[in-house]
């Protein structure tokens, strides 16, 4: 299994409940978790904050449970293997497919000549970083399964020219795990990249900031505490209680029967508060202490090395690469 996250933004208790702790609890030998700062290139940046957010990432993936003795976590460019595969593919991939990819049009529209060709043929980026560790299993968001089906096809036809290589991935829709909206538009997903600071709750937040945002969350007309298609607002935040306390939706509809927003606001602010000090507070010690960090991600690193150098030899080989026979 291969799981990316992209170092831009801060990330904030969407990804934590969608991703960060399930992959925690999922986590097995086999699985391939990575700082995908390479795509955080694709758009216009500043090289000391990608640097920095790098650290911070991972420093949050460490605080949220991962374990880098169980799994391999890593930063991609360490590995220089996923540039170079990238590359390789580049030359497999067509024109015509990657101009179908629904996000490309839609980040790029009105602007297709002055964006980046990287913005253009990330997917293929993202195919390498999949591939070369023979990932069947990729568990992504519906946003990204355009991106997955399309390095199927590019592995395929790689298998195909030069002979069985690639082991051939498919996305896996996360079988639970909270999808988090924006407090104050609950109709939007909580995003790094929107400007939502009232309607974001970041994981870097204090507790204070992360209380105040609850109890200002936007909450529906009406007074019942009940998850239903025109409550938006109460939805979320029974998905946020959920998530934090592990108990189901229905119980906790029953416990909140006949009481009123401002007691079940403040429940889920406690609630949320207190799943995260541990992970506040690790995360803290981990920041205060890079050096740990970086040497676990060396670790990390030097094992996907050896997996992405194995694979490489045999691309190198099978497309004819000189002083690869
Ligand atoms: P961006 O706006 O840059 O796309 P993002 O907040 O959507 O940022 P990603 O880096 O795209 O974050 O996603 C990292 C992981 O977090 C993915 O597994 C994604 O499915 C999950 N995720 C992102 N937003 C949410 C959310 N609001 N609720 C649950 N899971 C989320
Ligand atoms: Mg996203």
């Amino acid at each position: 299994m291969f799981s990316g996250v992209k170092p831009s933004g801060n990330p904030h208790v969407g990804n934590f409940f969608g991703a960060f702790t399930r992959w925690a609890e999922l986590q097995q030998p086999g699985h391939f978790y990575c700082v995908v700062d390479l795509h955080a290139m694709t758009v216009p940046h500043d090289p000391a904050e990608l640097r920095e957010q790098t650290v911070d990432l991972a420093s949050w993936l460490l605080a949220s449970g991962l374990d880098p003795d169980t799994v391999t976590l890593f930063v991609q460019s360490q590995v220089r293997e996923h540039s170079e595969l990238a590359w390789i593919l580049d030359c497999v991939a067509t024109m015509g497919e990657l101009q179908r990819m629904v996000q490309f049009k839609e980040k790029a529209a009105g602007q297709r000549d002055s964006v980046s060709v990287g913005l253009f043929n990330y997917p293929v980026l993202q195919a390498a970083d999949i591939i070369l560790y023979q990932a069947d299993e990729v568990p992504v968001g519906e946003d990204q399964r355009q991106h997955i089906e399309l390095s199927r096809d590019i592995a395929h036809r790689f298998n195909h020219r030069f002979g069985d290589t690639f082991r051939l991935p498919t996305a896996t829709l996360p079988t639970s795990g909270a999808r988090v909206m924006d407090l104050q538009h609950p109709d939007q997903k909580m995003s790094k990249s929107e400007e939502s600071p009232q309607g974001t709750i970041d994981l870097a937040d204090d507790a204070d900031t992360t209380r105040k945002k609850l109890m200002r969350a936007v909450t529906d007309s009406g007074s019942e505490i009940r998850a239903s298609a025109d409550k938006p607002g109460i939805g979320n935040l029974l998905e946020l209680l959920s998530a934090a306390t592990g108990r189901t939706i229905p119980e906790l509809e029953d416990e909140f029967a006949g009481k009123g927003y401002g007691d079940f606001k403040k429940a889920v602010a406690e609630a949320v508060i207190e799943r995260l000090a541990p992970v506040r507070a690790r995360y803290a010690e981990l920041r205060a202490d890079p050096a740990a960090v970086h040497a676990e991600l060396g670790k990390g690193a030097d094992r996907a090395r050896e997996i992405a150098a194995a694979t490489m030899a045999d691309v190198r080989e099978k497309v004819g690469l000189f002083g690869a026979e």
